[in-house]
């Protein structure tokens, strides 16, 4: 970063072979936050390769688990001791508020706190095969070299789902964080180095996908592709990987129902409705960006919503006062202004938004109104494509059934969240909705112990929680017989 060599290769610290940078703008300001090296594709490759000689040498993947289970901590510990840091890196990266940086990287230290835990505490399944000569086990060993490619919304957060549990099962990488957002997962690799992570073992190369995409997925070197990111890359890298019969997870986008029924607690729905869309300016995959309101009390809530919404303090991530930040860049602001003309030119209602913030001070940076479209359609872009900004789209309906049928209505099943004061009722939707995490009278929350992922288009595989080791494994079987006879097949 700034002159200093920002890939990491076979546990040197180097530049692109090229010499090539980047300009890494802050979206608060549009000044250069910092210029870092921008990796070739030969760059990519030799990364692979140090990945795979350091798998293959046999060492990492055959230290004790208690050792990992360790160094995870490690890391965690010094993840909080450099907590001020790498919040400062994130928010200047990504434009995200200073508070909810240094929740990201608590949510980050969680993680490698879980998957020590979790690591240390597994044990082989033995397995009665009806001969007490026999010992019969099932083990997880780890399942090779992992590409880890991250995308900006939660650079750092995104990567620890992935290194955490990659760490944690023995397996050799390579990160690619995204190139818009590099600063955090760059100055985190540091950190991995001084907790005591082999060299080789993490390997850390930036740039753009189109440039090391190819050289990190197309190969026979890799054996499990993590990927997050949108669903149009998340197609390609699969087409990619399948020539290789390599084993991929995508995590990708998501369209996100709110369902609320005219029962609901309304303090705390119009709250979460608000917090669940335009939290982080909704470049968030599971922002709640399509309420789905009962009739009787939707004019009410819409008007009740978008009064909270124009008084939301947008500003710069590093401004106390700031309640969320620009959008992550100029690009991405264009691409929002062209969904809010789309919806014009369907048909919704634009209740509030639909234009840049008008305050002087802003104008630097890539900043977007809070945006709200009533009298939406299930068949307008805006309701089915994800736009990934601040946009929420308001659809309504008058029985349960109804309700059900739209929050499934989108090619996506990442999550939803129901607002009823029914728990029958609410208990039943939950079930019928087919989406990888639901809220009940509740939104946005997680935690590291439980599974995330999608159904649909978002994605297959699932990170954080046990499956989200058991993706970093191979299972073998090992039949061990300790008094040995001929088999007796053939007689000859
Ligand atoms: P993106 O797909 O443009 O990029 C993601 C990453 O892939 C970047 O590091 C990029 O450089 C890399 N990449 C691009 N082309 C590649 C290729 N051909 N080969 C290999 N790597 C390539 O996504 P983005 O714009 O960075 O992120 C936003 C998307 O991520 C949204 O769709 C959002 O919903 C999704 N997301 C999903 C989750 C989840 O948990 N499901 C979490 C966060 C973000």
């Amino acid at each position: 970063m700034n002159g200093e060599p920002d890939l990491l290769i076979g546990g040197t610290w180097r530049h692109a072979a090229d010499r090539g940078t980047r300009d890494v703008i802050n979206p608060a300001n549009g000044t250069v936050a910092a210029v870092v090296d921008e990796a070739t594709a030969d760059d990519a490759r030799d990364a692979v390769a140090a990945a795979r000689a350091a798998f293959d040498d046999g060492a990492w993947r055959a230290t004790a688990v208690t050792e990992r289970a360790e160094l995870l901590d490690r890391v965690a510990d010094l993840l909080q001791r450099d907590k001020d840091d790498l919040a400062r890196l994130e928010t200047v990266d990504t434009g995200k508020t200073l508070a909810e940086s240094h929740i990201d990287i608590d949510d980050v230290t969680s993680v490698f706190r879980y998957y020590s835990r979790l690591v240390g505490a597994e044990a082989d399944r033995i397995v009665d095969v009806g001969d007490p000569a026999v010992i019969s086990r099932v083990v997880r060993e780890p399942i090779g070299v992992c590409v880890l490619i991250a995308p900006w919304n939660y650079p750092l957060l995104q990567m620890s789902w992935k290194i955490a549990p990659a760490l944690a099962a023995g397996c050799t990488m390579v990160a690619k964080p995204s190139e818009v957002t590099p600063l955090s997962t760059i100055a985190f690799t540091h950190l991995l180095e001084e907790a005591g992570v082999p060299p080789s073992v993490v390997n850390l190369v930036q740039g753009s996908g189109a440039a090391l995409g190819t050289a990190l997925t197309d190969t026979d070197d890799v054996d499990f592709i993590s990927f997050t990111g949108g669903l149009g890359t998340g197609r390609t890298i699969s087409k990619v990987a399948a020539e290789h019969v390599t084993k991929v997870a995508v995590e990708l986008g998501g369209k996100n129902p709110h369902i609320v029924f005219a029962d609901a607690d309304a303090d705390s729905a119009i709250d979460h409705v608000l917090t669940g869309v335009f939290l982080h300016s909704g470049q968030v995959c599971s922002a709640g960006t399509r309420l789905i309101i009962e009739e009787s009390i939707a004019d009410d809530f819409v008007a009740e919503l978008a009064g909270r919404a124009e008084r939301i303090r947008i500003g710069d991530g590093m401004d106390p006062a700031s309640e969320t930040g620009p959008l992550v860049s100029e690009q991405h602001r264009a691409k929002i202004e062209e969904y809010v003309a789309q919806g014009v030119s369907e048909g919704a209602k634009l209740v509030t938004g639909g234009a840049r913030p008008s305050d002087p001070a802003l104008a630097a940076g890539s900043f977007y109104l809070p945006t709200i479209f009533d009298r939406c359609q299930r068949s307008m872009r805006i309701v089915q494509e994800e736009t990934f900004g601040p946009i929420l789209t308001v659809e309504r309906f008058t029985t349960e059934a109804e309700a059900i049928a739209l929050g499934n209505d989108t090619q996506y099943g990442l999550a939803a969240g129901v607002r009823t004061s029914d728990s029958a009722r609410g208990e039943r939707v939950v079930r019928a909705l087919r989406h990888g995490t639901v809220w009940l009278n509740d939104f946005g929350y997680y935690t590291a112990a439980a599974e995330w992922g999608g159904f649909g288009k978002s994605g297959n595989g699932r990170e954080l929680g046990p499956t989200g080791l058991t993706e970093y494994q191979e299972i073998k079987h090992i039949w061990h017989n300790t008094a040995p006879t001929p088999a007796g097949w053939f007689k000859g």
